[in-house]
């Protein structure tokens, strides 16, 4: 038994999904076969930021190079006031990227999977697309899955990387365990950099946001030399009238869609000087957006069940507003890929560890995530004027106080679960 070599059916080819079939390549006895429900790449999501934990996690998958030369590197984050100044500007990973020695990358969502898929079928790994999982049955030291093209597969393991709406969790793990709205909405879109002058387009060196009235809105260039520029406002946001329902949602989704040029262009109104400026131009010179109202999944479910384990989203889902998505999933697959190292370890205590070291660590970052999604919430003019003081006393505070240089706020982006003991 311990030096046969095991199968992995991986469902989901996110990049949870891409990273656990590179992992487990490179540190086990275990090959897999990846299954992904469309025929493509996704480009949901527009792009996304990857933190120091997870870039350095990435660079060990040997994806790093790559990723940095499609995405943007810039590693400040400024806040912009529609009365005319900045707020605040902080290099807001840099003690993390010394500790670490890597830093925050902002790149299309579509880019990180092409990359990561590129990779994997460099390693010979399989990729089936097209393929939806509609059935899972458990047998004697194994799984099976079937398709709904009638195709059956059957492993030692299965590995759930199908996202929030996993059917592995809802059909399998842990059915009647429902995503749940976190009240926040977003926009966005993919704007290219012809629209704006070039000083606009330099003065962008990172993320930068703006605190509106009505939630907040954000750019930061996602490809190396700024030729893309990612736009996202959030904000808080009803349930529909009708409930938590597809049609409720695609109600609010036409409105929000088709009236986003009037809401965001009314929200920054006269806004004062160049940035404001700005803001407007690329505003006018948006064609479509975007609309996704934000998800998550509430703390405590289960995350395995016999010989089939959730991983990334799946388990954990949380809302964007912490950059945390991305990096949790490549610490859940460095974890389990560990634990799944010693072919003579029980499955049972492979998931009962993963689950155990894991849980207090996404607790942490979701809880994060949520308080980080509290500072999109609707403000008075002077609820905003509030904010906007309170972030520059805090950043003020922390630069005069040498705050920033020890790390405040930071210590979640040097946990390297490579470390933890287990
Ligand atoms: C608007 C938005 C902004 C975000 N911003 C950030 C950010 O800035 N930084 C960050 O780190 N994270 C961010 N995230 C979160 C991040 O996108 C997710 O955490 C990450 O994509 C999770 O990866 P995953 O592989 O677990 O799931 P997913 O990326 O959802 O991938 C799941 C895959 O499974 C496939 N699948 C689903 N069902 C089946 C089935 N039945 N059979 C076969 N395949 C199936 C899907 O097609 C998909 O390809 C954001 C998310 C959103 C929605």
């Amino acid at each position: 038994m311990a030096d046969k070599t095991r199968k992995a059916i991986i469902i989901g080819a996110g990049p949870a999904g891409l990273a656990a079939a590179l992992r487990l390549q490179q540190q086990t006895n275990i090959t897999s076969t990846v299954y992904e429900l469309r025929n493509q790449p996704t480009t949901l999501g527009g792009a996304i930021g990857i933190q120091p934990n997870g870039m350095r996690l990435l660079h060990r998958l040997g994806v790093y190079d790559e990723l940095c030369a499609h995405g943007f590197g810039g590693q400040n984050l400024t806040i912009h006031s529609l009365r005319g100044h900045v707020v605040g500007s902080t290099d807001f990973v840099g003690w993390a990227r010394e500790k670490t020695g890597f830093g925050y990358l902002r790149i299309k969502r579509v880019d990180i999977v092409s990359v990561l898929k590129k990779k994997v079928e460099e390693t010979g790994i399989k990729i089936h697309f097209g393929k939806k999982l509609v059935q899972i049955e458990e047998q004697k030291d194994g799984v099976k899955v079937f398709f709904e093209d009638g195709s059956v597969d059957s492993a030692d393991l299965l590995l759930a990387c199908d996202g929030i709406h996993s059917f592995v969790r809802s059909s399998f793990v842990q059915p009647g365990y429902q995503p749940e709205y976190s009240g926040v909405s977003g926009l966005g879109a993919l704007v290219s950099r012809d629209v704006l002058p070039d000083e606009a387009i330099e003065q962008m060196n990172g993320l930068e946001g703006t605190f509106t009235e009505e939630g907040m809105l954000a750019v930061n260039p996602c490809t190396p030399n700024r030729d893309e520029i990612f736009m996202f406002f959030s904000k808080w946001l009803e349930l529909p009238e009708t409930g938590d329902s597809r049609d409720g949602w695609e109600v609010h989704r036409k409105e929000e869609v088709d009236g986003f040029k009037d809401q965001l262009l009314g929200m920054l109104g006269d806004g004062k000087g160049q940035w404001a400026d700005a803001l407007r131009t690329l505003v006018r010179n948006t064609s479509s957006v975007n609309f996704y109202p934000v998800y998550r999944l509430p703390l405590g479910g289960r995350w395995s069940r016999g010989r089939v384990v959730l991983i990334g989203d799946a388990a954990h889902a949380m809302s964007p507003h912490a950059g945390q998505g991305v990096s949790m999933a490549m610490e859940d697959v460095f974890l389990l890929s560990r634990l799944l190292e010693d072919p003579n370890r029980p499955i049972e205590e492979v998931f009962q560890k993963y689950d155990s070291i894991r849980r207090p660590r996404v607790d942490e970052i979701f809880t994060l995530a949520a308080e980080n999604a509290q500072m999109r919430k609707k403000a008075s003019p002077t609820g905003l004027w509030l904010k906007e003081t309170k972030f520059s006393v805090m950043l003020n505070l922390s630069w005069a106080l040498g705050l920033d240089k020890r790390g405040m706020g930071q210590g979640h982006l040097v946990y390297d679960i490579d470390e933890v003991e287990l």
